[in-house]
Formats: structure tokens, C-alpha cells, sequence
């Protein structure tokens, strides 16, 4: 046998080094398929372990993360929340999609008092074609028939995304006005009209308003605060607003700005789990926050209020109230109702989605 010519030499060589390098390739392969399964499984535990009605990583995950805010762990929960909560465009999900911060059990909930008690559906439903109609007379919003829970319910969910032709109108009466009125004269005028309508709705948490919040109290420089970081019940003005649990006053006044909650109350509720939540309930009318003083006890349950008209309740014409919970105590009766694209993130992890105390209203 004859030895190997150096061309050949160098041929196996090369082949012996290809070879090594596939291994090599093939090592790091396996590693990163090993990780990205590893990561995979460890999230489908992670989501799996959580009662998604009671919101995912309902344990100590997300309390943990809020508590630490500064450090590194904080930080490494931004790759879950990117992952839980998309990529920010009228990203309102399902009940249960957000972290459960305030570890709110549906028996806790079942508990709770209606803030607002909507109005029971009647017993001969009501045709599809008939809802629609109903529907069609609301141009500014795509207002849903709700049908996933609760269906003894009736109220609608309005849909007040840029998906809308023009969010900044509001069909009543068989006309249309505009959502925010911008001057105390106007408002006025529109709070001594008959009422219009005894509907009931939900608009939802963690939606993108584009076109609605229009007024200069909604930019932030060269960004508008479009983002809803609470969630709306509208109904006739006069309807009463109930607090869902016990508690104390935390701030009572009146937020004058164009858009604002008008006559508004935080109340800092007490949980059966021993956590604190500070409520906000905007929009009410004038007599709502009368004798109302910091440290007032309130019971579950308690009338605290009432939903204002359109000349105490910030301009808006359809009337409703703005239910809105924070995880830290604010400095005053007041709290970011809207935020920009930018904040979001961080918001709906202050600002919790308020189901976990309404229920599943969507
Ligand atoms: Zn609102």
C-alpha cells in the first residue's frame, strides 16, 4: 500500500476538519434545541400552573416582579410580559390574560359587590337580527351582543379602536354627538336634555382609543395617551356605583379638565388576602363626593356614588363610570386613565385589568 500523496493528505485533512466542525455545529444544535425546548416546556409549566381564570403566574411570580421593580429580576419578567402582551396594538385579551398581581381568587370575586349593578337581561331574548339593528345605530363604536358570560346580562361591549370610522362621535337619539364636549356651556345645555337612553356598557381595558382621546389632557409631547388602562360601565347618569369591598377613603374631589373623571374617589379597598388595592371611580356626579373625607370607612357594598352627567363627569356624554384599580397608593384622587403606546408595559402592571375585580364582563 502506498503511502498518501501530500494532495491526498491534505484532502483528508480537510475532511477531518469539516467533520469536526459539523460535530461542533451539530453541538451547538443540540444545545440551543435543547434550550429553546427547555424554555418552551418551562413556559407551558409556568402557564399551565396558573388557573387561567385567576390570571397567569397568579402566585408569587408577578408580586415578586412589582416588589423589585429596580433589579435585575424586574427586568428578566420584561421578556414575559413582551410575551404575554404582544406587540401593543389593540392587544385586549381574554379574561385571565393578565398577570394577577393582587392574587385575586374567583371565590374572592364571587364575593365582591357589583360596582355597578347592570340591568338583568329580559326573559324573551332578544333576535340576533333585532341586536343588530341596535348595533347599527351606533356608528362610533362596534358594539358587541354579549354572549361569552353572564348572558343573563344586558349590556353591550363597545369596541373603541382605531378599527372605527370615528371614534370621536357618539350616536344618541338617532344623531350624533360628539363623545367629549369641550366647553362648560355646551356641557351644560347637553346635561339638561331628556335622557336618551337607558343602555348599559362595557368598554374594555388595555385598548387602543386612537381618535377618541383627542383633547390636549391626553398628549404627552409628541405622543397621545391612547392606551385605556381602565375599564368603562356606561348607563344612565344617577345610577348608582357600589364599592366592590371594604375599605377606606383614600381622595375625593374634582378633576376639572377637558376629558378628565370630573367628580372622582380612590378608595383604598382592603382584600380578604390581606393585600391593599387603591380603586378609582371616575366620572360620578357632584353630590357623589360630598362629606367624603380621607380614612372614611366604607363597607362592601356601600353606595359611594352615583354616575354624573355630562356637565360634572370631565365633558363626555355618554355617560359611565371609569373603574380603574393601582396596585401602589397615587398621590391623589387622580390616576392615568389612558397611557401611551411606550408606558403601556409598565402601566398594566400598576393599573391591574379591573376584571379581576368586575368579573368576566367581556
Ligand atoms: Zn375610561
Amino acid at each position: 500500500m502506498r503511502p498518501p500523496s501530500s494532495s491526498e493528505v491534505e484532502a483528508i485533512t480537510m475532511n477531518i476538519q469539516r467533520m469536526d466542525q459539523a460535530k461542533l455545529n451539530i453541538g451547538i444544535f443540540n444545545k440551543l434545541t435543547l434550550c429553546v425546548t427547555a424554555l418552551s416546556l418551562g413556559n407551558n409549566i409556568y402557564t399551565k400552573l396558573a388557573n387561567p381564570r385567576d390570571g397567569i403566574a397568579s402566585s408569587s411570580v408577578w408580586k415578586e416582579a412589582l416588589q423589585s421593580k429596580n433589579n435585575v429580576f424586574w427586568k428578566k419578567q420584561r421578556i414575559w410580559q413582551w410575551s404575554l402582551f404582544g406587540d401593543g396594538h389593540n392587544s385586549n385579551k381574554d379574561f385571565g390574560s393578565y398577570p394577577n398581581i393582587l392574587n385575586v381568587t374567583s371565590a374572592m370575586r364571587e364575593d365582591f359587590h357589583p360596582v355597578v349593578k347592570l340591568p338583568l337581561r329580559k326573559k324573551q331574548k332578544r333576535s340576533k337580527k333585532h341586536a343588530l339593528t341596535e348595533n347599527n345605530e351606533d356608528p362610533s363604536c362596534l358594539a358587541l351582543e354579549h354572549t361569552k358570560m353572564n348572558e343573563t346580562y344586558n349590556y353591550i361591549i363597545k369596541d373603541f379602536t382605531q378599527n372605527n370610522d370615528d371614534n370621536s362621535l357618539l350616536m344618541e337619539g338617532g344623531k350624533k354627538v360628539p363623545q367629549l364636549l369641550s366647553t362648560r356651556e355646551e356641557a351644560l345645555a347637553y346635561a339638561k336634555l331628556p335622557k336618551q337612553s337607558k343602555l348599559f356598557d362595557v368598554g374594555k381595558y388595555d385598548e387602543d382609543r386612537r381618535g377618541m382621546y383627542t383633547s390636549s389632557l391626553f398628549s404627552n409631547g409628541s405622543s397621545q395617551r391612547t392606551i385605556h388602562v381602565g375599564l368603562d360601565i356606561g348607563g344612565p347618569s344617577g345610577t348608582a356605583v357600589h364599592a366592590f369591598e371594604r375599605g377606606i377613603v383614600h381622595s375625593a374631589g374634582y378633576n376639572a379638565g377637558v376629558g378628565d373623571y370630573g367628580n372622582v374617589i380612590v378608595i383604598e379597598h382592603h382584600l380578604r388576602n390581606d393585600m391593599k388595592v387603591y380603586a378609582l371611580y371616575g366620572h360620578l356626579s357632584s353630590k357623589s363626593i360630598q362629606g367624603r373625607f380621607p380614612g372614611q370607612k366604607i363597607k362592601r357594598g356601600q353606595s359611594i356614588g352615583y354616575l354624573g352627567n355630562t356637565a360634572e363627569n370631565g365633558g363626555w356624554t355618554g355617560t359611565h363610570l371609569h373603574f380603574q384599580l393601582a396596585v401602589h397608593p397615587p398621590a391623589t384622587h387622580d390616576m392615568p386613565g389612558a397611557v401611551t403606546l411606550s408606558d403601556r408595559h409598565e402601566a398594566l402592571m400598576e393599573y391591574v385589568d379591573p376584571r379581576y375585580v368586575l368579573g368576566e364582563l367581556y
